[in-house]
């Protein structure tokens, strides 16, 4: 995968038609989640029905980039693919209710503390050299 994709279809390539229009939204530097119908709330991951009333009536929907840093850790021991980017953090993050996982970027953080989900080209620039399709930066 490439952290700098020439365009949307290669970075669309092996995604699921699910997810898609979240990718999409990455590539295009937003933050799009699932919003239900019935109850009105968000959810991550894409699914076909929502994870808190379980009605199927989701829409896609562009949500605020900025959100609240849950938890995070820094990770020491990394699988193969990552092995080179120790020591990193990677965090879990609310964005318009739903909890996303990412690479956390920047000195610091702390737990309720802002974030800004960057993706596409800005993730490129915010989380340096990982590659990761998406990630948050300290706000
Ligand atoms: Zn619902």
């Amino acid at each position: 995968m490439s952290v700098h994709p020439g365009d949307m279809d290669e970075f669309l390539n092996g995604r699921s038609l699910l997810s898609r229009p979240f990718w999409a939204g990455c590539f295009e530097g937003m933050l799009r989640l699932q919003q239900c119908g019935r109850c009105q709330l968000n959810s991550f991951v894409p699914r076909l029905n929502c994870q808190h009333c379980g009605a199927s009536e989701l829409a896609w929907t562009e949500v605020d980039r900025t959100g609240s840093l849950l938890t995070f850790s820094t990770v020491f021991m990394a699988p193969p693919r990552f092995r080179e980017f120790v020591p990193y953090t990677v965090g879990i993050a609310n964005f318009g209710g739903a909890q996303l996982f990412g690479v956390v970027a920047g000195e610091r953080p702390y737990c309720e503390g802002p974030v800004v989900f960057v993706s596409g080209r800005d993730a490129a620039q915010a989380l340096g050299p990982i590659p990761v399709p998406f990630g948050f930066a300290l706000a």
